[in-house]
């Protein structure tokens, strides 16, 4: 039986070579089937299940390694997403990153430099909390980051940006040629619910710590966002790294959603645990003996 869910995460897709307009294409608001938080309770716990054993196989077989790229505004529920998807995976197996503002040194090598030393080794999963996708977002939208960064002047022209989206197109093209899976998620938020996450966050003592002036001050170019991640992930959505926009304003549904297409990921990967040779099946069972004949 067709499991309805598939077809929700597929409208999520954003189509590779084809411009996209988050305001006309992607309704933040949205839940698939499910019409309230209590009824997609059992689908989520029963997600995180299946993600555990699937989890367990990519470990095991060692071969395979998947990247998870969260992208999104402030207040997205990036981390909230993580914690989730977290919570029945083996930690052995999980590497979670969060990319900030960059350091001196790392200003001081090329933008993929950070994020590289930090990529999944084969068997695991790892989560980027933001990426190297920051640098076609906020280092655009603020371009004194982008004088802050070590770059020959004749390399700061306004094609920059194509540049970049090639650089990285090609960069993901070579990691999945290596057997790194690339899962990329944008948490598609509306401007009204972030509001309302500020106030949340201003108001409640225990979440006010997340919040900053930084983050007014990003609201306020919420438009100039908008623009650089439309055009991000209309360039930068392909056939092997595809782009899926994820409705952002429940978090309940941005939980499930993006353990779905964990699940559906890992499980397009025909996983399976190594098979024992005759051999080492028979050094196996000598060794059972031998702890048999001990007294
Ligand atoms: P948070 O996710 O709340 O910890 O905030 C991290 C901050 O670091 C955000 O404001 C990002 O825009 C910023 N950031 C992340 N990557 C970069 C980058 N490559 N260049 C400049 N700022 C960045
Ligand atoms: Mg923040």
């Amino acid at each position: 039986m067709e499991d309805p869910m598939d077809r929700v995460l597929d409208s999520f897709k954003v189509p590779p070579g084809k411009a996209v307009s988050l305001r006309r294409d992607h309704d933040p608001g949205h839940t698939g089937h499910f019409t309230s938080k209590e009824k997609a309770a059992k689908t989520l716990a029963e997600g995180i299940g299946i993600l555990a054993d699937l989890q367990y196989r990519l470990y095991a077989q060692n071969t395979y390694a998947l990247l998870l790229i969260l992208q999104g505004p402030d207040a997205a529920g990036k981390d909230s997403t993580i914690r989730h998807v977290m919570s029945g995976v083996n930690p052995q197996g999980v590497q979670v990153t969060s990319f900030g503002v960059p350091s001196a040194e790392e200003l001081d090598h090329d933008y993929l430099w950070r994020t590289s030393k930090e990529l999944p080794r084969r068997g695991n999963i790892g989560i980027f909390n933001r990426s190297y996708y920051e640098e076609v977002l906020v280092v655009r939208v603020h371009p004194e980051d982008l004088d802050r960064e070590q770059l020959p002047a004749s390399l700061k022209d306004d094609s920059i940006w194509e540049r970049r989206f090639s650089d990285i197109n090609a960069f993901e093209k070579y990691l999945t040629g290596n057997g790194i899976v690339i899962l990329k998620c944008f948490l598609n938020l509306s401007c009204g619910e972030q509001k309302k996450r500020f106030l949340e966050r201003v108001e409640n003592p225990e979440k006010s710590w997340k919040f900053s002036e930084a983050d007014i001050r990003e609201r306020k170019l919420w438009g100039e966002y908008r623009v650089a991640c439309d055009d991000m992930l209309g360039h930068t959505s392909t056939e092997w790294a595809p782009w899926y926009v994820i409705p952002a304003d429940h978090k309940w549904f941005t939980r499930l959603a993006v353990v779905s297409l964990l699940i559906r990921t890992l499980n397009g990967l025909g996983l399976h645990y190594p098979e024992i040779s005759p051999e080492e099946r028979r050094t196996l069972n000598e060794a059972i003996e031998e702890m048999d004949r001990e007294e």
